[in-house]
C-alpha cells in the first residue's frame, strides 16, 4: 500500500530543507509517524495550515523508501486558542512534547490520541496548567505507569503527615517507612490530594479545581521529574520559567507555518 490515510494531530513540525517541514503526526489508527510536507513554507502552499503544530486533520500519505510524504491534507481544526495566549501555547507545547517522548513509532495508542485531542479542545477555556497536569497523569496511566497516589506504592499502607513522598521508581507515593529505600521528592499533602483529583476526576469538571502558585509549581515540577525518570528523557518545554517557550524550537517552527 503506497498511499495511506491518517486522522492525525501534528505534535511536532520542524523546518526541513529549503521549503519543507518534517512533521511528527500522532494518528488515531497508526500511532506516531513522521512525514515530509513538501513546499509548505512557500507562501502560496495550500498545505501550509495542515503542517502547523497542533493542527488536527486528515492526511493522505505516500510511503517512501526513507521518508513518507504528505500527498494531501485537510485540516479539521487548527485550534487558534492554542496560539493566541502564551500560557495555552506553552501548555499545548508541553502536552505535545510529553506525548512524543512517551510513545514509540509502530505502536497504536487510540486512547492517548483521544486524550490529547480532548485536551487541545479543553485548553480553550480551562486553566492550561491544570490540564497539563491532568494530561501527564492520565497519559502515564494509559501507558501502563499509573502512579499510586492514595496509599503507599510499596506496602499499601496509609500516607500521613503534611509532607508526603513520591518516587517514580516505586511507582507513586510512599509511606515514611518504605520511602527510605527510594529516591524521590517531597510534596505537600494538599498537592498529592489535588494530583489524585487530576488523575481520577471527571475531565470536563477539572476546571472546578483550584490551586495556588505554590501547588502549581510543586505539582508540575513533580510531574516533570516523574515523567523524565519514567521515560528516561528530558522534557525541554517543561523546564520552569517563562523563557521555556521562547527558547524551544518546535513551537516557533510550528507558529511560522501558520497563516
Ligand atoms: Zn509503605
Amino acid at each position: 500500500m503506497a498511499v495511506y490515510h491518517a486522522d492525525a494531530l501534528v505534535i511536532r513540525s520542524r523546518e526541513y530543507g529549503e521549503s519543507d517541514r518534517l512533521l511528527t503526526l500522532f494518528s488515531r489508527e497508526m500511532g506516531k509517524l513522521q512525514a515530509l510536507a513538501k513546499g509548505v513554507r512557500k507562501p502560496k502552499s495550500r498545505q501550509r495550515a495542515a503542517a502547523q503544530l497542533f493542527t488536527y486533520g486528515e492526511y493522505l500519505l505516500h510511503r517512501g523508501r526513507t521518508l513518507d510524504t504528505v500527498n494531501e491534507a485537510s485540516p479539521k481544526e487548527s485550534f487558534p486558542h492554542l496560539w493566541n495566549d502564551y500560557d495555552r501555547t506553552l501548555a499545548a507545547t508541553r502536552v505535545a512534547e510529553l506525548l512524543d517522548m512517551a510513545t514509540i513509532p509502530g505502536q497504536i495508542y487510540p486512547e492517548a490520541f483521544t486524550l490529547t485531542l480532548t485536551v487541545f479542545f479543553l485548553l480553550e477555556h480551562f486553566d492550561p496548567y491544570l490540564l497539563q497536569g491532568a494530561y501527564a497523569l492520565r497519559l502515564l496511566r494509559l501507558l501502563g505507569y499509573a502512579p499510586r497516589l492514595g496509599e503507599c506504592s510499596e506496602c499499601g499502607g496509609a500516607l500521613c503527615g503534611p509532607r508526603l513522598f513520591i518516587s517514580s521508581a516505586a511507582g507513586g507515593a510512599l509511606c515514611l517507612t518504605c520511602r527510605e529505600q527510594y529516591a524521590g521528592r517531597w510534596i505537600s499533602a494538599g498537592s498529592m490530594a489535588l494530583m489524585r483529583q487530576l488523575l481520577n476526576g471527571e475531565m470536563r469538571k477539572l476546571d472546578r479545581l483550584r490551586w495556588n502558585a505554590m501547588m502549581q509549581q510543586e505539582i508540575l515540577e513533580t510531574l516533570r521529574a516523574y515523567c523524565e525518570e519514567t521515560f528516561e528523557r528530558k522534557l525541554k518545554s517543561w523546564q520552569m520559567g517563562s523563557a521555556a517557550v521562547e527558547g524551544g524550537g518546535q513551537d516557533r517552527d510550528g507558529k511560522e507555518g501558520s497563516t
